[in-house]
């Protein structure tokens, strides 16, 4: 079997707008970006990627056309480790982390379910197999900026039935203010975005201190400041999440052993697709350190990073971003209910995007 073409396809998707404009990386957000990618077979088997999006989705829609897609044409996908290994070395130069890390996981994503589709199974089965049709999944909060907002927004994600959430603050009333409505029994994270200096990170840790956070993601610039992050785990006292932005198993292998985290976060439309987030949990088990993938995606990620937890065989957590989109690629199949999101049961990635979805929002 043979790759005979691969698109690159550029969605974007209002949200819906909950209190004050959202912000992401300093721009308005008013649209889900999602970056897929099709690749079609001589055997008439289709595979759907996707690669990390959001502002950053044009960028990697380019890395696609000009870099990837040129190297992947005729190429045998069932070989999938020779051939991701392959194009990581042609494509090395170009950034092993950013928009052709997110151009390749997106082909990697692809490859798995081309390869699924083939041989009629699930992925989780191909990868090892699970009894679980269900996963727990928290929601993920807009930043907001200020307590009210903060406080409703959580009140929304308890009613629609999740049990751990995500804020994205990094002033204290916010949190305060979620933390006031949500009560103790419900495991609260804190994403920062690596904002602080270590120094700066330990001080607000100890301000932060009676919020029982379940983890504080991120908190130290620049992100690949892992001594940092290590000095903040053992001084703050506040479990550590990381991992979001490093590039590949063996940046985890930095992350791990600078003992720098708590929890690895692998974002699998980043890191290298399934291949490589596979690669980052039996490294991440090695050393005791527990994953909760990185997953705030609307498409084959979201179903990618589903499969790789559901064979994981640990209690990993599924990132739901909590936005309305006004469509989504696979209706109500993977909307999490009561907390947890059903694990898809066909072949390959194991549900198809909606084509009018793709119709309607392509750019
Ligand atoms: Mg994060």
């Amino acid at each position: 079997m043979l790759i005979t073409s691969a698109q690159a396809i550029l969605l974007q998707i209002p949200i819906e707008q909950r209190g004050p404009q959202p912000a992401l990386y300093g721009r308005p957000w008013k649209t889900l970006d999602t970056l897929l990618l099709r690749i079609e077979t001589d055997g008439g088997i289709i595979g759907w990627g996707e690669g990390f999006g959001f502002h950053g989705a044009q960028a990697a829609h380019s890395a696609l056309e000009s870099l990837v897609i040129p190297n992947l044409i005729g190429r045998d996908p069932s070989q999938i480790v020779p051939l991701m290994n392959d194009l990581q070395r042609r494509l090395h130069l170009y950034g092993r982390t950013g928009p052709v890390a997110c151009a390749l996981s997106a082909v990697d994503i692809a490859l798995w379910d081309i390869n699924g589709k083939m041989a009629g199974m699930p992925l989780f089965r191909m990868l090892g197999g699970s009894t679980r049709t269900h996963l727990p999944a928290y929601a993920s909060l807009l930043r907001t900026g200020d307590a009210a907002t903060a406080s409703r927004a959580v009140e929304a994600a308890l009613k629609r039935g999740f049990r751990s959430l995500k804020l994205h603050e990094v002033e204290l009333d916010p949190v305060h203010a979620a933390r006031d409505t949500a009560g103790y029994d419900v495991p609260l994270m804190l994403d920062v975005d690596c904002p602080w200096s270590p120094g700066d990170a330990i001080e607000m840790c100890r301000r932060m201190g009676d919020l029982e956070l379940y983890w504080l993601e991120e908190p130290v610039w620049p992100p690949e400041n892992y001594d940092g992050i290590a000095d903040v785990r053992s001084n703050g006292g506040i479990p550590i999440a990381a991992g979001e932005n490093a590039g590949s198993a063996m940046d985890f292998k930095h992350l791990v052993t600078a003992e720098a985290i708590d929890f690895a976060q692998p974002s699998v439309g980043k890191v290298g697709g399934i291949t490589e987030l596979r690669k980052v949990v039996a490294l991440a088990s090695a050393y005791n350190v527990t994953v909760h993938p990185h997953s705030p995606y609307l498409g084959p990620a979201l179903l990618a990073t589903l499969h790789v937890n559901a064979a994981a065989g640990e209690d990993m957590l599924v990132e739901h971003l909590f936005v309305e989109p006004e469509a989504t690629l696979y209706g109500a199949a993977v909307r999490p209910f009561n907390g947890s999101v059903a694990v898809p049961q066909g072949p390959g990635l194991g549900l198809e995007p909606d084509l009018a979805v793709i119709e309607k929002y392509r750019r």
